[in-house]
């Protein structure tokens, strides 16, 4: 399959006439063919106008019309084969490993959501029957259930380039709920997502779909992006990136004189806390997994453990060691683009200009797009003062506060920001003995783990990927799981239809034979 650096506009191509973008190989240096071509003004206006065309014809397809077409998106990705590995890697500088399994990933994110729409009972139909003889007024019938918002723009993000790309998790619910998606192509890997992008347009195609169910477009975010979210058109969007971009494209949402909902995924640092019990009993385990988590991808994922609470004192200087033995032996690793090296160089360079912040280890990194593990101790009541410590740094690097006692670990977990994930390692009576600890987490984080490390989010139906600002622009979602698809839908009210104009999983006989609220009672 030939690249040809263009928008994907419906079934048509974007213009050719300048060369705006070449992927770049971070592990090599090496800049990659094709040149790459910004869409104009006029293409994403008409990417925008088809988007809203398809919607009427898309939003009343049956489930098991849009599983097919995820599924064929699935199978369309497969088809790819090494070709889609060979240019992800080369664009990413990720371990040809990492893209197979993320490949795997997205391909079985499009079929668990044709799965649940082809079963289809996650409408929540809700059903009210009249009941003409109520008295002192008649009762009215009521039904409900949700339907989609309209087209939707997806900024592809730098850290997934398929999960969290192209066909990756907020395309795959949006189109699951029956919206029509435009995506912002991200520019750290531009060929990746034509090809995936050609891989949706060809099955949207096959299923005789109209053209606008999906367009890929490239520029930057300021243009481009902006005008997306700022066009009348487009009725939702979905993003993970930096808090700042996101917070710049929410607001461009919320400030039009239609305001729209924009999910945006920002930063999280994902505390640990190693209570006194597990850390002196599980000390050496421990210390290997959170080096493994910190250190996975170059830290380049949102769940990264960026901060870890420890007791003062004895037990904790020994892990501190240990942790501090097992980030001195990293390897440097590759980082997915210059722009997010520097991000990291600078953070990590903070760090050191902040009074009160021991370095443990510093690495340095030779080859100019790659990054050093580092690790940095601070006492809470420092942490605490200090505000920029609280960033997310982008990386290979985290952060242990060490505290005096209970009361000045909830005092720290009081002063947390929005958070996707809170990690707790204890003993199960440390744990039930930490009532407050939890409860507090549970107000500041989206997914609570015990035992475990937060890196590694599985895609299943219970999975939270998300939490209160600035992990989330709307903590009450989630962008992993198929609770996903609710934030691209609304609820409909259907009052007094006959049964022959209502939706059919709404209609009295139940022809989809779906679970239904039905005057309060859950049935099929
Ligand atoms: P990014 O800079 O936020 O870019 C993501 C997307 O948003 C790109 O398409 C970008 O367009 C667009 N964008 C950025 N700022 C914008 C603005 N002010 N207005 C309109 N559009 C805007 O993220 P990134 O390039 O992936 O990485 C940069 C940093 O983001 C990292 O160093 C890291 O700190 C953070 N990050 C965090 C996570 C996380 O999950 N927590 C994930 C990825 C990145 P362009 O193509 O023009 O850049």
């Amino acid at each position: 399959m030939e690249l040809t650096g263009r928008s994907i506009i419906g079934f048509k191509r974007g213009q050719s006439d300048s060369a705006d973008l070449h992927g770049f190989n971070p592990a090599t240096g090496e800049t990659l063919i094709p040149a790459y071509h910004f869409a104009t003004k006029a293409e994403v206006n008409e990417a925008a106008e088809l988007a809203s065309q398809a919607f009427a014809s898309y939003s009343q397809t049956t489930g098991v019309q849009r599983a097919t077409f995820l599924r064929k998106i699935a199978s369309n990705i497969e088809a790819l084969g090494d070709v889609l590995i060979s240019r992800a890697t080369q664009e990413t500088g990720l371990a040809e490993g990492r893209i197979r399994t993320e490949t795997g990933r997205t391909c079985n994110q499009l079929r668990l959501f044709a799965d649940l729409v082809e079963e289809g009972s996650w409408v929540d139909a809700r059903i009210d029957h009249a009941d003409p003889n109520r008295a002192p007024i008649p009762k009215p019938d009521v039904r409900s259930m949700l339907r989609p918002l309209g087209p939707v723009v997806v900024f592809g993000a730098s850290n997934f380039p398929l999960a969290f790309s192209v066909a990756g998790g907020d395309t795959a619910s949006a189109l699951a709920g029956g919206n029509t998606v435009i995506v912002k192509a991200h520019h750290a890997h531009p060929g990746t997502s034509e090809l995936v992008g050609m891989a949706v347009s060809d099955a949207a195609r096959a299923c005789e779909l109209h053209e606008g169910v999906f367009s890929l477009v490239y520029g930057s975010g300021s243009e481009v992006g902006t005008a997306l979210v700022k066009h009348p058109l487009i009725k939702a969007g979905g993003f993970t990136g930096s808090r700042s971009g996101g917070r710049a494209l929410f607001d461009a949402a919320s400030s039009r004189p239609e305001p729209i909902p924009f999910y945006a995924e920002m930063s999280s640092v994902n505390p640990v806390v190693v209570l006194p019990e597990a850390l002196k009993t599980r000390m050496d385990q421990i210390a290997v997994g959170l080096h493994a988590s910190v250190t996975l991808g170059a830290g380049q994922f949102c769940t990264n453990p960026g901060l870890v609470f420890l007791q003062a004192g004895n037990d904790a200087d020994a892990f501190i060691a240990k942790l501090g033995d097992l980030m001195a032996g990293s390897a440097e690793q590759t980082m997915l683009t210059p722009g997010i090296r520097s991000s990291y160089q600078k953070g990590v360079g903070s760090r050191l200009d902040q009074s009160g912040v021991a370095t443990v280890v510093q690495k340095t990194a030779e080859a100019s797009c790659a990054a050093g593990a580092a690790l940095f101790k601070v006492d809470a009541e420092t942490y605490m003062a200090n505000a920029v410590l609280s960033e997310e740094i982008f990386g290979p690097t985290t952060l242990i506060v060490t505290y005096e006692n209970n009361e000045q670990l909830l005092e720290l977990a009081h002063s947390l920001e929005g958070q996707l994930t809170a990690t707790i390692h204890a003993s199960e009576k440390e744990l039930t003995g930490n009532r407050e600890l939890i409860d507090v987490l549970q107000t500041k984080a989206g997914r609570l783990l015990f035992n475990g490390f937060p890196t590694g989010v599985e895609v299943c139906h219970a999975m939270v990927h998300g939490g209160p600002y600035p992990a989330t622009s709307d903590g009450r979602s989630t962008s992993v799981g198929t609770r996903a698809i609710f934030r691209f839908t609304r609820q409909v009210c259907f009052q007094s239809f006959p049964d022959a104009a209502l939706p059919f999983e709404l209609k009295e006989g139940n022809p989809l034979r779906i679970w239904r609220l039905v005057d309060g009672k859950l049935v099929k």
